[in-house]
């Protein structure tokens, strides 16, 4: 099959990947337009950053409200630029509308003075914004990650400058009119179509305050150290390989079905995706062939039926990396148990596939695979499971699988990652802390850590003090 033309980023540009048809192009934010939406930001940073957490909450909320409203538009917007499949979209969407609402609901209380006891007089720490906090978002999530940051950082009274991904625009776009439609005042979330230049520059201007990306390592690595050279904060929500344990007393049942959800869910692109399923012996077999037969049995298909169980990749080029990712791993030495190419069909479909025999030599070890690509490891022990699944350069999120909770949450707590979930992959949850470690990145979003990120926690002291000799 015909490989189509690559996406060359950072054109904005809506191409299905189901079709392969682009269908709109969008032109970049000029240099003055850019400069033109940072005023307009600034300006609108100092009105809002003295409305009162109430007031900041009537926007927020009537945004969670027309999101949940419209989320059928918002739904197959998502599935037609990156290939979600269309119930996954609708519970993006809805996901997505609670988070802001969770925020306009709570921001108040997690940004509450905090009484503190010196030793002579009083004092508190007290919260404010920062300012300006320019955010640079993946398309894998076109409207949870968007929300992941405007409803903390809205509601603590910083204003948001956004930068989506080039193949997402239409998204990009819809989530910015969503503010206007619920009354926002001009400049309090702006969305950018900008190149990875201006990006830098806007780093660069001393008007914005904090930087929050969510993406790939690379971009992380370039984003932080621009934001670093310019002492601002920063947080980063980077790439995974999570593990996924199955210890020998496991409801096999239970673990396949996650597993295959882990894995496949979003087409396999997902930071916290389970991507290297670590198996004690005696049971391995038995979870190999149930979870090799459930991955078989998908049927891809167009992502906006409901009946498809496994939708294309977002882009061409993300296939076309995958593959490569694939030979590379076979070429030192893994084996390929299942799929391992393109689908036989038009668009941007990949296998369902397991790979095993990765040994760590092989650069697949210690690869992020974006994609419907599962890593299988066989191990003796629990401690080995623990071992191998903590050797990996990211530190995301992960599992483990067992009868004995308590056994569970012994081996959760000894695995070097962000977050741990005993028999089930449940991440999804506005009150929860979403985060890594290592390669996966720092700080985190959602719950009440989320909007503790780029505020000033300022102490205040009261007292009678003599002057120090
Ligand atoms: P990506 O290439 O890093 O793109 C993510 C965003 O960063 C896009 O908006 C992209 O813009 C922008 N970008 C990339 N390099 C940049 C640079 N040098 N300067 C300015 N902007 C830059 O990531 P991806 O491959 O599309 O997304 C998948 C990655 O995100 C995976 O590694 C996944 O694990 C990670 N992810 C992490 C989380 C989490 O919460 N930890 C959640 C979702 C995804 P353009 O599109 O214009 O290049």
């Amino acid at each position: 099959m015909a490989v189509q033309a690559l996406h060359a980023a950072p054109e904005y540009q809506s191409v299905n990947p189901f079709s392969g048809k682009p269908f709109k192009s969008f032109e970049l934010t000029t240099d003055a337009e850019l400069e033109a939406k940072t005023a307009a930001a600034q300006a609108c940073y100092e009105t809002w950053r003295h409305k009162t957490y109430a007031q900041r909450a009537v926007i927020v909320a009537k945004a969670a409200e027309l999101m949940a409203a419209q989320f059928e538009t918002f739904a197959r917007l998502a599935t037609l630029e990156m290939g979600k499949r269309i119930d996954e979209s609708r519970g993006e969407v809805k996901f997505s509308a609670d988070i802001l609402a969770y925020y306009a609901k709570n921001a108040e209380r997690f940004l509450a003075p905090i009484k503190l006891n010196p030793q002579i007089g009083s004092a508190h720490m007290e919260c404010s914004p920062l300012g300006v906090i320019y955010c640079v978002e993946p398309w894998n999530f076109p409207y949870y990650q968007l929300a992941r940051v405007a409803g903390p950082q809205l509601m603590a009274g910083n204003v948001l400058m956004v930068k989506h991904a080039g193949i997402v625009p239409q998204c990009a776009i819809a989530f910015e009119k969503l503010w206007t439609d619920a009354g926002a005042p001009a400049g309090l979330y702006t969305n950018l179509l900008i190149s990875h230049e201006q990006s830098n520059h806007l780093i660069d201007d001393a008007r914005v305050k904090g930087v929050a990306l969510t993406g790939s390592v690379a971009a992380g690595k370039s984003i932080a150290a621009r934001a670093g050279a310019n002492c601002k904060p920063s947080s980063m929500e980077l790439g995974g390989s999570d593990a996924f344990i199955v210890l020998e007393d496991a409801d096999l049942d239970v673990a396949v079905e996650w597993a295959v959800w882990g894995r496949m869910y979003n087409g396999g692109q997902t930071c916290c995706a389970s991507k290297r399923f670590i198996v004690v012996e005696a049971i391995a077999d038995k979870f190999f062939d149930k979870f090799r037969a459930a991955l078989a049995a998908l049927k891809p298909g167009d992502p906006s039926d409901e009946k498809t169980t496994h939708g294309p990749l977002s882009t061409e080029a993300a296939l076309v990396q995958l593959l490569e990712q694939v030979n590379v791993a076979v070429a030192h030495g893994a084996k390929v148990a299942l799929g391992g190419k393109r689908e036989d069909r038009a668009g941007s479909f990949m296998q369902p596939t397991i790979l095993t025999d990765v040994k760590p030599q092989n650069p697949a070890f210690r690869d992020e695979f974006f994609g419907p690509v599962a890593m299988f490891f066989r191990v003796k022990t629990e401690a080995e499971a623990i071992a191998l699944a903590s050797d990996s350069d990211f530190g995301l999120g992960g599992s483990v699988f067992t009868k004995d909770e308590a056994r569970g949450a012994r081996v959760a707590s000894q695995v070097e990652t962000g977050m741990m979930f005993i028999n089930n992959l449940a991440w999804f949850d506005t009150d929860l802390p979403f985060g890594g470690i290592k390669y996966s990145g720092y700080g985190r979003e959602l719950g009440n850590m989320g909007i503790q990120e780029f505020v000033n926690h300022k102490l205040v002291r009261f007292g009678k003090f003599d002057v120090p000799a």
